[in-house]
């Protein structure tokens, strides 16, 4: 069967997008290298806004409580920003708690049983070695256990990891930012378990971090920030290792059984584009950077979110024209930001002795709560505003709806619950919202429309919601029409009537 995308890896971002393509009725081809999920420790924090999002499309369920629509005050996660403890993470009280610990290969797993169920075919243990496109399709050069093979679609997305194959058979340049520090990770067995508490070591000479894992494992990671590795790709041994413990602890600390060795870095990399012709870039593909706070799974499984659903209704023939593009200039922004925060938190940990009264003061900063809102909004992506499609837009436009409670004839229902189906949402707030629908016009039969009470907060008689959660209209800017139209394009038939979808 001919597919309509094709995506270069099946890791959490690869099998996440394929999970929403195929949901959409899109023929979906993932291509793995690898046979099996890897059992690697890596990502174990989800943060809020990406949450947010992944239970707008219906996944995360059983791993967490999300907060009663129209629930008042804020839900806080305890963090830390370089290393120093005290930031919270808060969010709404009416959504799910901000962060959501949870091992990344369990997330993996998910990913790829739900987009098995959706229709999406895997081929595990098939590496792709060449990509080609042109103006009708793409071509891809696939090396399997059966031979060489090839696959052809409409569109195609590298989601094959930060050494990506796709990026640079795409030609798609990059902006790089040199290592300065070597830091090392691992998971050992020490001699005495009381040598190394859990919890985040600074010393004059660098970081280690040591944290339980099962069987009586230590979770090592170290920081040096005295040059880049030598030999960045040479294996790491277990020597090496404890040399550089016992450097940085000023002690030396013995210990076994190594498993998972492997060094990184602060190198960082910012594709120039997410986009050339057919060929997209999500996730670790299109940015890398230093792995503190956390954000690296965060950011890719957001590109997914928000490629899903316009790589659909583009392949279905259903988007609004350049609503791709849309993508790249959402999405390498936020992927900035991360990089700029990464880069911001590894000056603050430079153990040099001089940045000592830095330190204490985020410290106090943290304590005193108020740039804990503002650290807190920009790890967590909470703080993202999608940049404005028209001069005249209204606020609204590109702030993620909360979730707010909603009355309908039907009962009471939620954003969430609405908007799991994974369309856009038209909300008409009070009676009758004719002129509204007259605006959405026949074509739009992707929409999900709901009349719904007035809600005090939003104070506004509609609102165009896009399936990744994220205000795509308000009254106030140009006309719903033209919204409809950048998002949906000239619809589908004429004359179809609008899909009126009660809630509940
Ligand atoms: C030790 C470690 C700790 C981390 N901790 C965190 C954390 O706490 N929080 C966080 O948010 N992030 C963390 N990260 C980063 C996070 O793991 C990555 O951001 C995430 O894995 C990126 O997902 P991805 O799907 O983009 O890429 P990957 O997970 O790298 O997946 C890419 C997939 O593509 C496949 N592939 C590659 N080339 C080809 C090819 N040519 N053909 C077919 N398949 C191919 C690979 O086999 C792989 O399965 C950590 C990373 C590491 C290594």
């Amino acid at each position: 069967m001919q597919s309509q995308v094709i995506v270069i890896g099946g890791g959490p971002v690869g099998m996440f997008l394929a999970c929403e393509l195929a949901e959409y009725g899109v023929r979906t081809l993932v291509v793995e290298a690898e046979n099996a999920v890897s059992g690697r420790p890596k990502a174990t924090t989800l943060h809020a806004r990406t949450v947010q999002c992944l239970v707008r499309r219906g996944h995360l369920g059983g791993l967490l409580d999300v907060g009663a629509p129209g629930a008042a005050g804020r839900v806080s996660s305890p963090f830390h920003f370089a290393g120093i403890p005290g930031l919270a993470v808060s969010a709404p009280a009416s959504e799910p708690e901000p962060i959501l610990k949870c091992p990344q290969d369990e997330l993996e797993r998910s990913f790829e049983r739900r987009a098995r169920a959706a229709g999406a075919r895997i081929l595990r243990g098939h590496r792709a070695v060449e990509v080609r496109q042109d103006t009708t399709g793409v071509q891809v050069t696939v090396d399997g256990p059966g031979g060489r093979t090839h696959c052809t679609a409409d569109y195609l997305v590298g989601a094959d990891g930060a050494r990506s194959t796709v990026r640079e058979q795409a030609g798609i340049t990059s902006r790089t930012y040199p290592a300065t520090v070597s830091a090392m990770a691992g998971d050992v067995r020490l001699d005495d378990p009381d040598a190394l508490r859990p919890g985040w070591h600074r010393t004059p000479r660098g970081w280690i971090v040591a944290k339980d894992a099962p069987g009586g494992v230590t979770r090592l990671r170290t920081l040096n920030c005295e040059g880049a590795h030598g030999a960045r790709h040479q294996p790491l041994t277990l020597g090496e290792l404890r040399r550089e413990v016992a450097y940085i602890a000023g002690r030396d600390i013995a210990m076994t059984s190594p498993r998972w060795l492997s060094r990184f870095s602060d190198f960082s990399r910012l594709a120039d584009s997410y986009r050339a012709g057919r060929i997209l870039l999500a996730g670790d593909a299109a940015h890398l950077h230093f792995p503190i706070g956390g954000q690296g799974l965060s950011t890719g499984l957001l590109d997914a979110v928000g490629l899903g659903w316009k790589l659909a209704f583009t392949v279905l023939g259903t988007a609004g024209e350049g609503l791709l593009d849309t993508y790249d200039r959402e999405r390498r922004p936020a992927a900035q930001r991360v990089i700029d925060n990464t880069r911001a938190q590894l000056a603050v940990m430079r153990p040099d002795p001089g940045l000592d009264p830095l330190r204490a003061l985020f410290a106090e900063l943290l304590a005193g709560g108020g740039e804990s809102a503002l650290l807190g909004a920009m790890i967590s992506a909470q703080d993202t505003v999608l940049p404005a499609r028209t001069a005249a837009a209204s606020p609204w436009e590109g702030r993620f709806l909360y979730n707010v409670a909603l009355t309908t004839r039907e009962g009471r229902t939620d954003v969430i619950g609405l908007l799991r189906a994974g369309r856009p949402l038209l909300l008409l707030f009070g009676e009758p919202g004719g002129s509204r629908l007259e605006q959405a016009g026949e074509r739009y039969e992707q929409l999900r429309v709901v009349h719904a009470e007035p809600v005090p907060e939003l104070a506004c008689d509609a609102l165009l919601v896009r399936p990744d959660g994220y205000i795509a209209w308000a009254p106030g800017g140009e006309d719903l029409r033209s919204a409809l139209s950048a998002y949906l394009g000239g619809g589908t038939r004429d004359g179809d009537p609008v899909a009126s979808v009660s809630a509940g």
